[in-house]
């Protein structure tokens, strides 16, 4: 209830913002149109691949998998603020490539999309959700680190992004991390890109504001309370493309994330299940698809990285 509150306080935020610069619209999960044009709706789209359940599908060996079949639906840990990757819009439509990719994982291992439940976990809540068997999967820009594989397992990368800086259309001063010192960022509690801020010493520990969510952040951005944001640039460009006129991305990456499925640590059969599906994803062209319809709207053209199998 709380998580949902907060996605209606954000549009709100976004709504807000947008009417007081005499534009119209509400955030969209789809980006900008490509014109520069503010977003009409926050209407969710899809790429427009299905997903079949395969019903053939077995894991020998793997308690997640003997799970997911014999409660006959998959639950699934995800975001819903992250335009273009893991989105629910006002209707309760859930979209982005991280969540197509998820229906397309259920599809694997013989779940109907339908059937997925979705979890919404922010980024500090993670490794919790997943050892206490909250979730089955997780697909949420969720970066492989060696310390979160103390915890969990990743199948993966499916994708690679980097950290960037989101800041007002107007801002000239921030031109990349090193000149952060002495302004205000904004991050996810639990998340790589704060953590970084920290042990990289980029700005004073009492200009580091935390939430528990990138929106939250977006706001105190437009309401002039934080002087940037940072996370990955695919999520930071999905922000950007819902107010053009407001926000922008510095676009001078300094990290590697390689975003990987969450799954539980022990259960390296049904990790293997998962990596053989995203690599098949790959090959098959599925990948492409869910890319470009998704993610490659707001982001730049992009192919499958290199699968990285443990
Ligand atoms: N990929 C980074 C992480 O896993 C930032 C995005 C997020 O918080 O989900 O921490």
């Amino acid at each position: 209830m709380r998580m949902k509150r907060v996605a209606v306080v954000a549009a709100a935020a976004f709504a807000f913002t947008l009417t007081a610069c005499g534009e119209d619209g509400t955030p969209t999960p789809s980006g900008g149109t490509g014109s520069g044009a503010a977003p009409a709706s926050d209407t969710c789209t899809t790429s427009g691949a299905t997903f079949t359940a395969d019903t053939a599908a077995a894991v020998t060996g793997s308690p997640t998998f003997d799970k997911i079949k014999s409660a006959g639906k998959v639950v699934v840990g995800v975001k819903f603020d992250q335009p273009n990757l893991g989105y629910k819009d006002t209707a309760g439509t859930r979209c982005g490539f991280d969540i197509e990719i998820a229906q397309y994982l259920a599809s694997k291992v013989g779940v109907d999309p339908t059937k997925i439940e979705y979890k919404e976990i922010p980024s500090a809540n993670r490794e919790t959700a997943i050892k206490g068997g909250e979730i089955d999967y997780y697909v949420g820009t969720y970066s492989i680190t060696d310390k979160r594989k103390a915890d969990v397992s990743f199948a993966g990368p499916y994708f690679v992004a980097g950290q960037d800086l989101l800041v007002r259309k107007d801002e000239s001063a921030i031109t990349g991390k090193t000149a952060l010192m002495g302004k205000k960022v904004c991050s996810a509690t639990g998340s790589t890109p704060i953590q970084r801020i920290r042990d990289e010493k980029l700005t004073e520990p009492e200009n580091i504001v935390e939430f528990k969510t990138y929106s939250e952040c977006v706001s105190q951005l437009l309401d002039k309370k934080v002087d940037a944001v940072t996370t990955d640039d695919a999520i930071l460009k999905g922000y950007a493309a819902q107010s053009p006129s407001d926000l922008k991305v510095v676009g001078q990456p300094f990290s590697e994330e390689k975003y990987g499925v969450g799954l539980p640590r022990d259960d390296k059969a049904f990790r293997d299940a998962i990596n053989n599906a995203i690599e098949a994803s790959f090959k098959d062209g599925t990948w492409q698809k869910i890319y470009d319809g998704t993610l490659g709207k707001s982001g730049s053209p992009a192919t499958p990285p290199t699968l990285e199998r443990y």
